[in-house]
């Protein structure tokens, strides 16, 4: 069985294509700048590497040229290898709970829904819109981000603001990288070897959430009705006091979205460094003497621990805390900055173990009340996963 993986943005498309007898990646690439001058596209394979820039007007520009290119480099011999197609969804509400095959109800939603993910849900029905269009009777599944947080209770996703606002505009957490958080929880019960645990789960990349995970469900998540919410990002603030947004309104003589996109793009690491979004810059700075750098990076250790600290308790406790995503994976003093200040919660790291990037590995020490691992995240064989699965019980 073959399935291809799509992340659709608005100008980007990127795919993995999958065999799924042994869940490895046969090709992978990135289409960009579609309908932007100066479009082009990567495709690895094999371990070769080609890019070409080609002229994209759209979408289905894209997915022509990447169902061409699979036969032109032998990667498959013919379109009919392809079984399956899953998509990576943003915004389901509270309507979609796990994966759905796609139908134009799926597509509806997706466009009715466009509100609470502007970027992202209409760059998603481009992409079904273009394989739709190239390969109209394939089979798709879509994934939505927001679907594994929906077992979260009523006490976890309203806020405390006027019930109307739930009930007529469905003012609520949602939570985002639930299939990345998803793909942690199967990786630990697998190296666990239980479905019975609790897990906090750090996806800590240019964006970030945290979630809380009892026995593979979710209990509460740190990003809300929109991925600004919860600990701070590389540009985006996480939890602020609401009322700053009105005051720097007045003081700057912004309107409400323009301060918002402040909170979004240049809040952050960015936002207190004055300098760089990426925490590799950060560090650099850290060692040249930059204390703007080092006030950034405490503040962002601080916003990560003070989470994991409240869902320890929420959950009573905790068997694993899992490191994932860009600085998750990668990044060796920031989780030994974080665990450091797990310690009153037993949380000890082997310095060591610690020193790795991008594999999975226990960095916790023998003795450690919590066992501590990096896991590199996979959402594109998340996606895959589910599309066979819809395939194989269709
Ligand atoms: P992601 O959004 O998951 O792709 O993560 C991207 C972020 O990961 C970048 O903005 C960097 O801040 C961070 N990152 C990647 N590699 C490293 C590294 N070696 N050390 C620190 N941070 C890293």
């Amino acid at each position: 069985m073959k399935i291809i993986s799509i992340n659709a943005g608005s100008s980007s498309l990127k795919f993995s294509l999958f065999d799924m007898s042994n869940e490895s990646v046969i090709a992978s690439g990135l289409f960009e700048r579609i309908g932007i001058e100066g479009s082009c596209y990567t495709i690895k394979y094999n371990g070769e590497k080609l890019e070409q820039e080609v002229e994209l007007v759209d979408h289905s520009d894209a997915v022509r040229i990447l169902l061409e290119k699979l036969i032109d480099l032998n990667i498959i011999s013919s379109l009919d290898e392809i079984d399956g197609v899953g998509h990576r969804l943003v915004h389901g509400k509270d309507k979609y709970s796990s994966s759905v095959v796609i139908t134009d109800e799926v597509i509806e939603d997706l466009e009715k829904f466009k509100d609470f993910a502007p970027l992202h849900n209409p760059a998603n029905v481009l992409g079904i819109r273009a394989f739709q269009e190239v390969l109209p009777n394939i089979f798709m599944v879509g994934v939505f981000d927001t679907a594994f947080h929906q077992t979260m209770d009523e006490v976890t996703y309203l806020y405390p603001v006027p019930y109307s606002w739930y009930k007529d505009y469905g003012v609520r957490k949602y939570g985002f990288h639930g299939t990345s958080h998803r793909y942690i929880a199967s990786t630990v019960a697998k190296l666990l070897n239980k479905n019975e645990f609790r897990l906090i789960s750090c996806h800590i990349g240019n964006g970030g959430s945290i979630t809380a995970i009892r026995d593979g469900k979710c209990v509460d998540t740190s990003m809300g009705l929109t991925p600004l919410a919860g600990i701070m990002m590389g540009t985006r603030s996480g939890d602020i006091d609401p009322s700053i947004i009105t005051y720097v309104m007045e003081k700057e003589g912004k309107n409400a979205s323009e301060v918002i996109d402040d909170l979004n793009k240049r809040s952050g690491l960015l936002g207190l460094s004055e300098y760089s979004h990426d925490m590799r810059d950060i560090l650099e700075h850290i060692d040249e003497g930059d204390e703007k750098a080092l006030l950034a990076r405490d503040k962002y250790v601080r916003s990560i621990v003070n989470y994991i600290a409240q869902y320890y308790l929420l959950l009573g406790g905790v068997d694993a805390i899992v490191f994932t995503a860009g600085v998750g994976e990668n990044s060796i003093p920031i989780r030994k900055l974080v665990c450091e200040k797990l310690l009153p919660l037993g949380v000890k790291i082997d310095l060591d173990k610690n020193n790795i990037r991008g594999e999975i590995t226990k960095i916790s020490t023998e003795d450690s009340k919590v066992a501590v691992y990096v896991i590199p995240t996979d959402e594109e064989l998340m996606i895959a996963r589910d599309t066979l699965s819809k395939l194989e019980n269709r």
